[in-house]
């Protein structure tokens, strides 16, 4: 061994979900070090929907302008039977923006977003190391120590947390003993592969569906030159082969054969088993699980990504206040909050697989992507209203967006841009001016008032009264709004200083 390393957060695994946390860490001033097995970043395309709440967390995080620039919102469907087009249609979804929840659906292939957020990291002066697979994880009293090997050695990393976001077969999930319970659905079989296609039009997603075959998508990646092929494989068909270039021009010419068409340069040929599962634990002691380390899904509804990325945002404040001398019980909440969301995508994207191999199977050209779209898979729904932070009966759900006017500037300035960055947020209704107690954690307080001569640099105009409807707020009402956007509490003004110090008790340096 020739060196250790030291640092708070281990983070282990450079997926979308170790990235995620990584750029959360370190904008917050945690010291973290994320560790990556693949010497160099992973060119398949693997998931290629990003969620309106994981857009949300983006634009925390500081990568939506790049994310919209890349991505594309509108990619219709064009459904055929065999070489001849029955519909073309959008998804309704993607045109579902309003003033509270301003992004739709973005179309984007994983590695794309993996190198936004990479860029993110190096531009916040995150530490990443590629080549690097830890080989053991071992937990002592006050901290945790990897050993690593990279091409020039082995080495050992302290940490005082560590975070596995080391994918489906989790090496930290083996070496903390958590178990991951679930089925697989062996008859759900696809050959799946990244090509190059010619001779169809590209921007839109191109489908064909029958009782005989079942599925087959070409689906091109924004941004790029790659389409994502993907083709169910019949339940009965025993010992399916490895896919090959060869086999996927073979299947083309079975279920779509559209004149014109050439397939060239797979990449990525893989045969996809659907696995669902959740681990037992997401906590042992001083290491933690998220992302696909902790639950696995069917990619029906387009949530493992999403998934994943939401647990790192979940995790990493909490990470950051205990570091900064929180009471530790707060990372309990973790799971507590967490699990139960995942179980919930768990059960909601198997439904859907169900309901997309059936309609597949139907001889009445159903499209397999009704049901795709829904308020669930946005992630705008998810909240936690059961959790142990969320105090009152309306605690718990999503803090929602809202165009309004600065009073200052009179320029528009909407809530997303007061909670953007690591704070709480705390919105006071009305014109009652807000008793703040002395904070001792980052938080910012701002006036909502539909007065617009008001005046006063944390005043708000709600010109239009949008923030009012969408947090059914009165005037004399205040919310406390959590750094990853969850409403925390909400009480009478006049009674913020006794309420706040209570729900922000377990937060707080003690
Ligand atoms: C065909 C397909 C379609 C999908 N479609 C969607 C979709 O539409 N929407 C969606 O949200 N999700 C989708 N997914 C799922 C999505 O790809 C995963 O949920 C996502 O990759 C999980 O991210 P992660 O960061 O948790 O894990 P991963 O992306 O698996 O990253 C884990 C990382 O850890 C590294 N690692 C592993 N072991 C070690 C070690 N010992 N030391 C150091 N590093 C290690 C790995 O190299 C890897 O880079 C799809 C998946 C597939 C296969």
């Amino acid at each position: 061994m020739s060196d250790i390393t030291s640092t708070d957060v281990l983070i282990i695994g450079g997926g979308p979900t170790g990235l995620a946390l990584a750029c959360d860490l370190t904008r917050r001033g945690v010291a973290c070090l994320l560790l990556e097995r693949a010497a160099r970043p992973a060119a398949a395309s693997r998931a290629k929907t990003i969620q309106p709440r994981t857009l949300e967390v983006a634009d925390d995080l500081g990568v939506i302008d790049r994310i919209l620039e890349l991505g594309a919102t509108h990619v219709p469907t064009r459904l055929y039977d065999r070489d001849r087009v029955v519909s073309e249609k959008v998804e309704v979804a993607a045109d579902a923006t309003s003033p509270d929840a301003p992004y739709a659906p973005i179309w984007m292939s994983q590695p794309l977003l993996e190198g936004i957020l990479r860029d993110r990291l190096a531009e916040l002066g995150g530490r990443l190391e590629m080549g690097t697979q830890v080989t053991a994880v071992t937990q002592h009293h006050g901290g945790v120590t990897a050993t690593v090997r990279t091409a020039s050695g082995t080495r050992r990393v302290h940490a005082r947390y560590a975070v596995g976001c080391d994918g489906g077969r989790s090496f930290v999930r083996q070496q903390i003993g958590v178990q991951l319970q679930g089925v697989s659905y062996t008859e759900h079989r696809w050959h799946l592969a990244d090509v190059r296609v010619h001779g169809l039009e590209p921007g839109r997603q191109h489908l064909w569906t029958s009782p005989e075959h079942g599925i087959l998508s070409l689906f091109p990646l924004p941004s790029t030159d790659i389409w994502q092929f993907q083709a169910s494989i019949p339940a009965d068909q025993a010992d399916p082969p490895e896919p090959s270039l060869e086999l996927l021009r073979h299947i083309f010419a079975e279920r779509a054969a559209v004149p014109g068409v050439t397939i060239t340069d797979a990449d990525w040929l893989s045969l996809y088993r659907i696995n669902v599962c959740l681990a037992d634990r997401y906590r042992v002691d001083r290491v933690f699980l998220a992302g696909d380390a902790a639950h696995i899904h069917s990619p029906a509804g387009g949530q493992g990504m999403n998934t994943g990325v939401q647990d790192a945002y979940n995790l990493g404040w909490k990470l950051a206040a205990v570091l900064t001398g929180a009471d530790a019980a707060l990372l309990d909440t973790y799971e507590q909050e967490r699990r139960p969301v995942a179980q919930a995508v768990l059960d909601d994207s198997t439904a859907r697989l169900h309901a997309v191999m059936q309609a597949a199977g139907s001889s009445d050209g159903s499209s397999p992507h009704k049901g795709l779209t829904g308020d669930f898979t946005t992630g705008l729904t998810i909240g936690y209203p059961n959790s142990p932070l969320s105090q009152g009966p309306t605690a718990g759900g999503r803090a929602p967006d809202a165009p309004c006017k600065d009073a200052s500037t009179r320029r528009t300035v909407r809530l997303f841009d007061l909670q953007r960055g690591p704070h709480w947020t705390l919105l006071s209704f009305g014109d009652h001016a807000t008793d703040l107690p002395q904070a001792t954690l980052p938080l910012r307080a701002y006036r909502i008032t539909t007065d617009p001569s008001a005046a006063g640099p944390t005043t708000v105009i709600d010109i239009d009264g949008h923030a009012h409807r969408a947090y059914d707020a009165l005037d004399g009402e205040t919310v406390l709004i959590r750094p990853d956007g969850y409403i925390a509490t909400r009480c009478p003004t006049h009674a913020v200083r006794d309420v706040l110090a209570r729900a922000l008790a377990p937060a707080t340096a003690h």
